[in-house]
Parts: C-alpha cells; structure tokens; sequence
C-alpha cells in the first residue's frame, strides 16, 4: 500500500488546501480520459489518497496507523469526498453537485468603500454630506428584468427550465450519473432571448451617483460607516451590496482631538499673565470669554466644560482645553528696559539662581495636559 503523502506529493503537514491543489493536478494528469488508458491505476491511487486525507477524521486515523475508512466500508458510496470533486473539475460544475433547481440570475452586488474628508467641525458635531460614487443602479429600461421591454425570457430548451442537466459519465468506477448546471442556460433555467438593448441584458448600468451621507457627531479619523443596500447592484439586477464609509478628518488649523477633547494653545504677553486679564477664544460654539488669572504661569490649562466633541453615539461632549502660553517681551526700548530693571530690582530679581529640577516644571505640564 502507497503512503497517501508521497501519492500526492506532499508534506504530512500539508494543510487541507494544500492537499486540494497537489489532488486536482495530479487529477488532471491522470485521469484516464487524458492520460489514456493504463493510467486508470495511478488514478485511483491519487483519488484514494485524496479521499482519506481530505476527510479530517480518516486523515488522523490514517496518521494514526490505524485502516482507512474507505477500504473498510466507504465503498459504499464513492459519490463522496473527493470523487465529488473530480466532477467539479473535469465537467466544470459550479456547485453542481448540491444545487437544485434553476440558479437565480442576480447576484449581490458588491460592497464599495468610499473615503469622505470631513472637518473637525463636522467631526464635532456631526453633518450632512453627500458624495458621488461610481456605482451600478438597476437598468432605467428594463427595471433589471435584463430583457428588452416588451419580451419575457424562454424557458431553456436544453434543461427543460430545470437549470441542470444529467448526462452520463464513463470512469473507472463504470458509468456514472452526473449532474451539472446547464450550459445553454447558465443554470439559470431561463434564456434571455432578447436582451435589453441598454443593459446588454445585465439588469444594472454603471453610473455615478449622489448619496446623502449622515456624519455622525463625535466621528474620529478612520471609523467607518456601514450603508446596508447603497452598494452596487449587482449582475442581473441582483441586490445592492453595502457601501461604507470612512471618515478622513482634516486637520485643524486651532484645535487638535485629544479622546473627545479639544485642544488649543493661546499666547498671552507676560504683563498680561502677570497681570491677569480676560481673552476671547473663538470655538466652534462661537466666541468664548477665558479668563486669564493673575499670575498665570506657561503651561497653565484652562478648562471650558462641554464645548469637545460630541461623545459618540451618546450624549454629552468632552471639554476644550485652553493652553496658555507666556511671551516673554524682547526688543526693549529704553524706557522698558529702564520700568523691568526697576520691577526686577523691586523683585531682588537682578540676580538669579535658578531652580534646576529633573522632573516638573513646564515641560512635564506640556506633556501631561496635551499628551504630546
Ligand atoms: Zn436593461
Ligand atoms: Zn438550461
């Protein structure tokens, strides 16, 4: 008895698929109807191997050690396994085998993926925008029947309307009963006799379409939005695949998202901070009043409850953080030079020893509060 591995040429590790591919062309070069005859025995051998080691369970009883299945009772009925698919291969049936009755000539269309850039305002908020796909839509002339306006389809003089026919197969094994999708129809059991002149009988043309697109509000760059039946139809006038959508969020020039967080950065004059005073920050809720502290250090956040974004799918929004930044004033002319040197000495600022720390200070509050 020939080791099943070495029939196929394969590894013992070979994986189902693999076994498959090394099965049909070996198939192909020894099947009797075009290897002629005397290849009848290398045949079976191939065919035998393949059975057992496409089948999980007799593929570990046969790793096992132990007797094959098929030599013990699978006999029985060869119209398993892998003899099914020798008629797939050599009589080219399409699922033959399980199908019944005539095949229904649309078919799903296919899903589409179309990116759409947004702004961080309508990230935000959320919006309504349209975009225009190259899709296919159902014939406007035969309203996807695929015939010309005015005709039916026949029934299939071939099959009979059945879709499938029987004709008789001569093996190893004797002759054999095969069933197969009719070719005169497609399986379809129907003959479009006379096909839309617009369509070319497919049911659907290729156009360009407008969709209205929901942006949901809190939307982040990337996520995409699932269009059940937007897709394209499909053959035949089949039914629409899905479109999605995926969000490319532009970026800001004054906000950056942080979560459901907005992010900005003012500059305010070191008199200013020192001094304390108000500034108007322009968000996308409209002008906003933020009060600048006296004493403000650089770095120091302020926080405007409920004007982030939009949290996803629920209720509430996130804040907007305020980073305030210090300018120190350069360029001095006489008289300023003169006032900081006189708040300087009025400071016993003239002199100067620095805190040298490792952690904290500015650069640690930059990186805490906008998580650079
Ligand atoms: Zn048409
Ligand atoms: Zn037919």
């Amino acid at each position: 008895m020939s080791d099943y591995y070495e029939v196929l040429g394969v590894a013992r590790t070979a994986t189902p698929s693999e076994i498959k591919k090394a099965y049909l062309k070996l198939a192909r070069q020894t099947h009797p109807d075009v290897a002629g005859p005397g290849s009848e025995e290398r045949f079976k051998e191939v065919s035998t191997s393949y059975e057992v080691l496409s089948d999980a369970e007799r593929r570990r009883m046969y790793d096992l050690g132990g007797t094959d299945a098929l030599r013990n009772g699978g006999a029985g009925s060869p119209f398993t396994g892998g003899f099914q698919d020798i008629f797939e291969t050599f009589f080219g049936a399409a699922g033959g085998s399980s199908q019944r009755g005539p095949v229904p000539r649309g078919r799903r269309g296919q899903d589409a993926l179309v990116p759409l850039e947004i702004t961080l305002e309508e990230a935000v908020f959320g919006a309504e925008r349209e975009i225009t796909v190259n899709t296919a839509v159902v014939c406007p002339t035969c309203h996807g029947t695929c015939c010309r306006p005015g005709t039916a389809p026949v029934t299939c003089s071939v099959c009979n309307g059945r879709g499938s026919v029987q004709r008789v197969a001569r093996s190893f094994l004797g002759q054999i009963m095969t069933t197969s999708p009719c070719h005169n129809c497609q399986g379809h059991g129907t003959i479009i006799a006379d096909p839309c002149p617009e369509c070319s009988g497919d049911g659907r043309v290729r156009t360009r379409a407008k969709i209205p697109v929901s942006v949901p509000a809190g939307v982040d760059n990337g996520a995409r939005l699932r269009m059940p039946g937007r897709g394209e139809v499909g053959p035949g006038a089949g039914p629409a695949g899905d479109l999605h959508v995926e969000f490319r969020v532009k970026s800001d020039t004054t906000f950056a998202r942080r979560g459901d967080d907005l992010v900005c950065s003012v500059t305010v004059p070191a008199t200013a901070a020192a001094l304390g005073t108000q500034i108007v920050v322009e968000t996308f809720d409209g002008p906003r009043e933020v009060n600048i502290a006296p004493g403000t250090q650089p770095g120091h956040t302020e926080t405007l409850r409920g004007l982030g974004v939009t949290h996803l799918q629920s209720s509430g929004r996130g804040d907007l953080k305020v980073f305030v930044d210090v300018e120190v004033p350069g360029r001095l002319d006489e008289r300023q030079r003169e006032l900081l040197t006189e708040l300087a000495r009025l400071r016993g600022e003239e002199r100067v020893a620095p805190k040298v720390t490792a952690g904290g200070g500015i650069f640690s509050r930059l990186r805490e509060r906008i998580g650079l």
